[in-house]
């Protein structure tokens, strides 16, 4: 299913966005494009219709530093792009230390961060 956007528009062309209502939706469509097109594309939470849009991975990271959250140490925290990918990491920390991380949203901008329980 592929649904056009009435509110939310390409800034590269203008036309407007696929959206989708459940981020796991938006993994399936990106993974379908890299099969198809060979793009590389992650799902990002837009602010603007609370719905799921997908962009081009060269804009992303997999994770980097947010700009404006410091951990415990002083140390820039890491920004993961969504929950579902701040999730995964949670796991493998979890699995491989045995830390339990919560997983929210940064105030700041778009994206996620993991906190110490
Ligand atoms: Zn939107
Ligand atoms: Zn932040």
């Amino acid at each position: 299913m592929n649904v056009k956007s009435e509110t939310c528009f390409s800034n590269h062309d203008k036309k407007p966005l696929s959206f989708f209502s459940s981020e796991e939706e938006a993994f399936s469509s990106a993974k379908y494009a890299k099969k198809r097109y060979g793009h590389s594309l992650l799902p990002y939470l837009c602010e603007k219709c609370k719905m799921w849009h997908l962009s081009p991975k060269s804009r992303h990271t997999q994770s980097e530093e947010c700009s404006y959250c410091t951990d415990s140490k002083g140390g820039l925290k890491q920004l993961y792009v969504s929950n579902y990918k701040a999730q995964k990491r949670a796991d493998i920390l979890f699995k491989s230390n045995g830390v339990l991380l919560n997983v929210y949203s940064c105030p700041h901008q778009n994206g996620f961060h993991l906190s110490k329980k």
